[in-house]
């Protein structure tokens, strides 16, 4: 076991190596993302704490291993406390305890507008609140592991819209 690739490492090399210039490459990356949304709807709509192993979030929201292991990836930085995403396995407890400024502030870097958008940040965060960390992370200039997404493709987001021209345009 110890000699295999991480689930982390597997899923990076794996998901990394999808050219988005290609119909399959452009298909996993919808598919990703429309599940990263639906499990991002379904987390900031409760207030419960999710924890569980690896296996047991995939089922929660129904989505492979390694779609989770990706999920999990994206959100690390976000949380109350990181996972030990390195060297988990599907027994692995996690928690997807979020501190919901940080994750906030994360979308915007990643420039994903379909979820920084979702009208479950209202109950969240005030519109106030959203626009100062908006601003702040503008002003840092940073950008976190842009979504990978080629600019010809249909944006996530579903408006039916070139990414270039929707959520991908240069602010
Ligand atoms: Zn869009």
């Amino acid at each position: 076991m110890s000699s295999e690739k991480s689930l982390l490492t597997q899923w990076r090399e794996y998901a990394y190596t999808q050219e988005t210039n290609t119909k399959q490459g452009q298909m996993f990356w919808q598919t990703y993302f429309t599940l990263e949304q639906g499990i991002y709807e379904k987390l900031l709509a409760s207030s419960e704490v999710v924890t569980g192993t690896v296996q047991e979030l995939a089922d929660k929201y129904d989505v492979e291993l390694s779609m989770m292991v990706g999920f999990l990836d994206g959100i690390n930085e976000s949380l109350v406390k990181e996972n030990p995403i390195d060297d988990m396995t599907a027994d692995t407890v996690v928690s997807l305890e979020y501190d919901k400024e940080k994750l906030y502030y994360n979308m915007v870097a990643a420039r994903a507008e379909w979820l920084y958008n979702l009208p479950a940040w209202d109950d969240l965060l005030s519109k106030e609140r959203r626009q100062e960390l908006y601003r702040e992370q503008k002003k840092s200039g940073t950008i976190v592991r842009e979504k990978k997404i080629g600019r010809n493709d249909p944006c996530p987001c579903g408006s039916g819209k070139k990414y270039k021209f929707c959520c991908g345009k240069a602010k």
